[in-house]
């Protein structure tokens, strides 16, 4: 029977959850859906300088958010690579018994000193191989080396093809520190090895760390997985995305109001495309198409303008019903500029056909319709002086409200009011609504502005307009 194709995972928890991840995770995630395989997620957590138990929830939150969780049965773990220390210590000794490691007992300024007094002659870069036959055996200072055999090491990956390394340019190195403490090129294959992995799918970095892990697999009996490494993803001057330099966290556009489904997608298009003319497809589709043979080589880059664009069509395909209850967070929040008892969803409902157009990400809803729900709009001062810079400003606001004084309080009458102020001083209605539009919304910028007077009634925007024309005079 075939062995069932087991992907995973394995992230070190020592910050916030990084796109390139979430998109490496979507990756092993895909490719264990489509052969029925399994996904494993496993957290790294043995450096324990830098590992907090707060990044390790944000990166199972950033994945269940991102539908990768136990509710499917694709899904295995978390596991913690801190619970295995026994096996990986067992397997360093399994190594040192069979020869296929030994003890060292030079520092590092030992070896600086070695390499330097060669001249730069040694084969092995760096560590010069000394210890290999002095027969040591564990003890304090000690660091356990792996005898890297001469010979080339052939990696075979599903994205860069077949990627040969001369073993000579490859040092012995370190499986156990001298504290006795394994490294993550050791624990992370033993883990691998103990958790029955068939495929390793993980960042380009890691590809420097292959031929050396393929010997550990080597070297404890066990035919190495099928390797692939994909290429990183850069910023808009293709340096590398750091998480010093950029916005990585997967949590920050998820607070912005990204979604799930758009940030997936997203995700999918950087280095691959599917076919048909459209980038913007259902991850069913994307699930069943998808293949790491047309992964493209060169880095992707993660362009934010390009992201929100997907953004915004996701939320142009919401029904209305699902837009307002993805808007309601943010609605809802404290953060959100009204009162809390002054938020009212009937209204928003009313004027959410309006926002759901207009809107690229979900944060940007509050200051659209934060009108309606205060007692008088917070004036944006710059909006203000360039909306009431004109010299007809004042007198056609007021003359727009004399006739909302008497006129029908409908979004059409109340058009019809300004387009006949517009006509008798031969000015379009773009430019004559926006002093009316500052004063009612306290913004240049939002909705189309007459149903959401009409929303707003008589008193209050006639109340809005005699501030604005207040504090103008
Ligand atoms: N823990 C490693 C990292 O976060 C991943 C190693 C791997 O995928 O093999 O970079």
């Amino acid at each position: 029977m075939a062995q069932t194709p087991r992907y995973r995972f394995a992230p070190s928890p020592t910050g916030y959850f990084h796109v390139g991840g979430a998109r490496t995770a979507l990756y092993n995630w895909i490719l264990a859906k489509q052969t029925n395989g399994v996904f494993v997620l496993r957290i790294e957590d043995t450096d324990d300088s830098r590992n907090n138990p707060q990044w390790t929830q944000g990166i199972v939150d950033a994945l269940a958010w991102l539908g990768i969780d136990g509710n499917d049965s694709h899904f295995e773990g978390p596991y913690f690579q801190s619970a295995n220390a026994a096996l990986h210590i067992e397997a360093a000794e399994k190594l040192f018994a069979q020869g296929k490691a030994y003890y060292c007992d030079l520092t590092t300024e030992d070896i600086q000193k070695r390499a330097k007094e060669s001249g730069g002659q040694n084969e092995r870069q760096g560590y010069d191989g000394y210890s290999r036959d002095r027969g040591l055996g564990p003890g304090a200072g000690h660091v356990l080396r792996f005898r890297v055999p001469s010979g080339s090491t052939i990696v075979q990956d599903q994205v860069r093809g077949s990627v040969e390394f001369d073993n000579a340019t490859i040092e012995d190195f370190v499986l156990l520190r001298s504290n006795g403490s394994p490294v993550f090129l050791l624990a992370n294959v033993v883990d691998d090895i103990t958790q029955c992995i068939t495929h390793v799918v993980r960042a380009e970095e890691h590809l420097p760390n292959t031929p050396k892990q393929q010997m550990i697999w080597q070297a404890l009996g066990h035919e190495p997985p099928s390797w692939a490494h994909v290429p990183v993803l850069v910023n808009e001057q293709r340096k590398k995305l750091s998480k010093r330099r950029d916005k990585v966290a997967v949590e920050q556009y998820k607070e912005e109001g990204v979604l799930a489904d758009a940030m997936k997608n997203y995700l999918m298009t950087l280095g691959w495309a599917p076919s048909g003319d459209t980038e913007i497809i259902p991850f069913e589709k994307i699930t069943d198409e998808f293949k790491l043979a047309s992964v493209n080589h060169s880095p992707a880059f993660f362009d934010i303008v390009k992201l929100q664009s997907f953004n915004a069509d996701y939320i142009r395909a919401m029904s209305l019903e699902e837009f307002i209850t993805a808007c309601q967070p943010w609605l809802m929040s404290e953060k959100a500029p009204w009162q809390a008892s002054k938020y009212d969803l009937k209204v928003f409902t009313e004027i959410a056909p309006l926002v759901q157009t207009r809107v690229q990400l979900l944060q940007e809803v509050p200051s659209m319709v934060d009108f309606l729900f205060c007692d008088l709009p917070t004036l944006d001062d710059a909006a203000f002086a360039k909306a009431f810079a004109p010299e007809w400003a004042v007198t056609t606001l007021i003359e727009i409200r004399d006739s909302f004084t008497a006129c029908d309080f409908t979004p059409d009458a109340l058009k019809a009011v300004v387009e006949a102020v517009g006509e008798k001083h031969s000015l379009k209605l773009g430019k004559l609504q926006a002093p009316l539009r500052v004063a009612v919304t306290g913004r240049s910028v939002g909705p189309p502005l007459f149903e959401p007077i009409a929303m707003l009634g008589r008193e209050a925007t006639l109340k809005r307009i005699d501030a604005a024309l207040a504090k103008k005079v």
